[in-house]
């Protein structure tokens, strides 16, 4: 096999910086690169589906669940397998084109798969189909669980996991089924926790966690209360999600295991959200935060990084700042993106944005609330 051999100035990876380090790739030929990242940025959660959030300011997210006044009709939008798909190929592109080389996400787990499927080049993907309860259009957990084996069976390569919408959206029974089925099964559970509301107690109550042990729960927001460690719950931190809907946003980084762009295609990758982040929490926390944004949502996943890399012209100190847009970007020891273009397609970032725009006008135009 040809190895394509990568000269790197700086490399950081989750062991540390290495000055003139080399890489090697499939393909051939060589490159030089200022910096590189082992592995690329990862969006811990993301909702592929979402085009619009209804803006407002309100105290928690239940609140925002029932007073929002949406553009959109969510669930007509998710029913429409095919425009969901597009929705998520956009999101997947524009997270690889930024350097994101791994993506969980949620919402319409068929749709979220058959995008994967098609692209010629994108970055790893969890998909966790969503279960909730009080809406029309969701999955209970027994209809969730049924495609989870289902869309495993079907594809087998791509980790397929649960995620509960909330503890208020989600009743105790299905919550407490749905988790214990993801334990058995071995598959990552996630859900949105503690949005403005302390919500660790309950957690702990209706699922019977035991301090001390790891509960493997995967658990997003997270900006109210703390200890979560002490269950090994593993928080993904939303901080652009957070800030647009109350304002603020969680303090303490060190509770934070792994960040999330949470609505792609209104806020930008995940590479947005690292930015974001060091400009809430500081500069000194930047390599602390970079370590989260990458590595982070691989382990929270159990996802193996070989072979994923991202490429800057930039050095250190400005991409540190998540200021910087990577030449190239390999996903599994191949690339992915090669001069700022999507290998196979030659996409670019400006292009995927223009589609972004035009697709959530089509969902807004197709679907209107109300
Ligand atoms: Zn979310």
């Amino acid at each position: 096999m040809a190895l394509m051999e990568i000269e790197v100035g700086t490399l950081l990876t989750p062991e540390g910086a290495f000055e003139n380090a080399r890489l090697s790739l499939k393909g051939a030929g060589s490159l030089y690169a200022e910096t590189a990242l082992v592995p690329g940025f990862s969006d811990a959660h993301a909702h592929p589906q979402v085009v619009d959030y209804g803006g407002g300011r309100w105290s928690n997210a239940y609140e925002w669940m029932s007073g929002r006044r949406l553009k959109v009709d969510e669930a007509a939008l998710r029913s429409d397998v095919e425009l969901s798909s597009k929705l998520a190929a956009a999101a997947m592109l524009r997270e690889l084109l930024d350097g994101v080389t791994m993506v969980a996400v949620v919402g319409r787990g068929e749709a979220n798969l058959r995008a994967y499927r098609r692209l010629p080049a994108k970055p790893r993907l969890v998909v966790l189909p969503t279960i909730l309860e009080s809406a029309w259009g969701w999955l209970n957990a027994w209809n969730a669980l049924n495609l989870v084996v289902s869309l495993t069976s079907l594809d087998g390569t791509v980790p397929v996991g649960l995620f509960a919408h909330s503890l208020g959206h989600v009743s105790p029974e299905s919550l407490k089924s749905a988790y214990e089925a993801a334990r058995a099964l071995g598959v990552p559970f996630g859900l949105h926790l503690s949005e403005g509301v302390d919500e660790l107690a309950k957690l702990v109550s209706l699922l019977g966690l035991k301090e001390g042990e790891d509960s493997g729960i995967i658990a997003v927001h997270c900006i109210s209360g703390s200890g979560y460690k002490r269950y090994g719950i593993k928080v993904v931190h939303c901080p652009q999600s957070n800030m647009a809907l109350y304002g603020w946003t969680l303090r303490d980084v060190s509770e934070v295991d792994a960040l999330g762009s949470d609505w792609p295609l209104i806020l930008g990758s995940a590479l947005e959200t690292y930015k974001a982040a060091v400009e809430i929490h500081g500069r000194d926390k930047a390599l602390s935060l970079l370590k989260k944004a990458t590595a982070g949502g691989y382990s929270i996943y159990n996802l193996d990084w070989e072979g994923d890399a991202v490429f800057f012209d930039e050095p250190l100190e400005i991409f540190l700042e998540g200021l910087a847009v990577p030449r190239f970007v390999a996903v599994t020891s191949e690339l992915a993106v090669k001069e700022r273009m999507v290998v196979g397609s030659g996409e670019t970032r400006r292009y995927v944005e223009r589609v972004v725009r035009e697709l959530i006008k089509r969902a807004v135009d197709l679907y209107p609330a109300g």
